[in-house]
């Protein structure tokens, strides 16, 4: 599955820039992420908690509801991906700029949930975008979210941009981070 939308790229020379110019950009991305809400079923509520005046997920450096993804930096999907939506996400994945994270939020976006076997729904959305950081539960407490947001700042906090080209280069060529379940009938 892909788009024909142009790819935004971290540039060659980010390669080459000094550790200390990689340590403050690495400090900006993770205290400012634009988040890109793909709310889908029940999850998507306690995502809306999570970024209300009690937990207060501002704090951390997440901006609620980007107003696009073009203007996104983190996608957090929350709820139940059916197989007709699966083509709208990563169509949306594609259009945010790089670099971009995922947080699959819940047990449906993780692995299909209570519908792992139910023929229309797909078996975690990681296989179709990557996913950095699973955040486990039915729903997830506003709790766990911002957990799953500490976690994933910790992995921008020691990332190169080598790294993140060689993350991005599997799923631009139609690679998922774990093979697609077949539905039932097909075999295999
Ligand atoms: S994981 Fe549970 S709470 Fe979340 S969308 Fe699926 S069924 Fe709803």
């Amino acid at each position: 599955m892909s788009t024909d939308l142009p790819m935004p790229r971290v540039g060659p020379a980010a390669d080459k820039a000094p550790n200390a110019v990689r340590i403050v950009l690495n400090w900006g991305r993770r205290y400012s992420l634009w988040v890109f809400n793909f709310g889908l079923a029940c999850c998507a509520i306690e995502f809306i908690a999570a970024s209300m005046g009690r937990h207060d997920f501002i704090r951390m450096g997440v901006i609620p509801f980007a107003p696009g993804p073009r203007q996104s930096d983190l996608m957090v999907v929350s709820g139940t991906v059916t197989d007709k939506m699966a083509p709208a996400i990563r169509r949306l994945y594609d259009q945010m700029p790089e670099p971009k994270y995922v947080i699959s939020f819940g047990a449906c976006s993780n692995s299909g949930g209570p519908y792992w076997d139910s023929y229309s729904v797909l078996k975690g959305v990681d296989q179709i975008i990557p996913v950095d950081v699973y955040v486990p539960g039915c729903p997830p407490r506003p709790e766990a979210l911002l957990h799953g947001i500490i976690t994933l700042q910790d992995q921008i906090k020691n990332e190169s941009a080598g790294q993140v080209r060689a993350r991005r280069a599997s799923i631009t060529a139609g690679a998922a981070t774990r093979p697609s379940v077949k539905p039932p009938g097909e075999g295999g």
